[in-house]
């Protein structure tokens, strides 16, 4: 499937969101942990706990594949139109912006200057506190460590200023998904739909009976099924997590691939593209983890 540009960086923004926010929780628990003479001084240095690689390496792809996207459309990819992994990613960014003299950083200057220093009047922030300051040598050296460790190889960890370094990317405006990813609205709601069809499903399966549920599933008949000739997109039934028939209707997947979006033909329940998003999301931190 192709993707036009402002879908994919809709979505890489989504999983960068949903990933740094797993990070931004790493740190605090860190922190949250260490006895209280250590939370006073940020230490830096401070490795995380193990088994957050895959994540932040997630994080870290999205984060800056939409940024280069943003900034150099098709610059993201090769010829082929295969995105980059990270580390040519910040290659390229290397490549484009010289580096701060004094501080050896790629930054891109906060494009929403000008209106912000008219909300900013209240509660001023530092100058410049809103560019987007990309730390390309660390960012590489945080491939490395968590490489390593992924495969099993290295004696190091990502420290805090791995994390802090992924984190300072959300400031690009192709981001900005750190706050999102916190107070998703739309996801509260669907996640409202889903209840109310699981329930509305139950109550149906009350009313006709166990007997009616298994004549209809025995019966049902797949409106989209697979067919290589008239309907390749189709999908055979799956599991209905409400009535538990192999009746569950997919219309279509997660952005994974992972999770049905659909409705059962038996009992009716609904599940939409965000909540099967999310579950494919759990499904797949869960495979990035190596939890099984
Ligand atoms: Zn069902």
């Amino acid at each position: 499937m192709q993707l036009d540009g402002d879908h994919s960086n809709r979505q890489r923004a989504r999983y960068f969101g949903q990933c740094a926010a797993m990070m931004q929780n790493v740190l605090r628990q860190d922190i949250d942990a260490g006895p209280l003479s250590e939370v006073t001084s940020v230490d830096l240095s401070v490795e995380t706990e193990p088994g957050h690689e895959g994540i932040f390496d997630q994080a870290l792809s999205n984060a800056l594949a939409a940024i280069v996207a943003a900034e150099w459309p098709g610059e993201e990819a090769d010829s082929r139109g295969r995105v980059h992994f990270a580390r040519k990613l910040l290659k390229v960014i290397r490549d484009k912006i010289p580096r701060d003299p004094a501080t050896g950083l790629c930054v891109i200057p906060d494009p929403h200057a000008d209106i912000r220093s008219r909300w900013d009047l209240g509660a001023p922030l530092p100058d410049g506190f809103w560019d987007i300051r990309i730390d390309v040598d660390l960012l590489t050296h945080a491939l490395d460590v968590s490489g390593l460790a992924r495969h099993g190889s290295g004696t190091g960890r990502l420290q805090h200023r791995h994390v802090q370094a992924l984190l300072a990317l959300d400031h690009h405006p192709a981001l900005g998904a750190l706050g999102e990813a916190k107070s998703d609205h739309d996801l509260w709601q669907a996640l409202d739909e889903d209840a109310r069809s699981a329930d509305q499903a139950r109550s149906l399966i009350e009313l006709i009976g166990d007997e009616e549920v298994r004549r209809r599933a025995a019966s049902a008949e797949n409106p989209n099924a697979y067919h290589p000739e008239h309907n390749p997109d189709g999908h055979t039934f799956e599991q209905c997590p409400v009535c538990g028939y192999e009746t569950f209707c997919v219309e279509g997947r997660d952005m994974w691939g992972r999770v049905g979006i659909g409705q059962c033909v038996v009992c009716s329940y609904v599940r939409g593209s965000v909540v099967a998003d999310q579950e494919g999301f759990g499904e797949h931190v869960a495979w990035l983890r190596g939890d099984d």
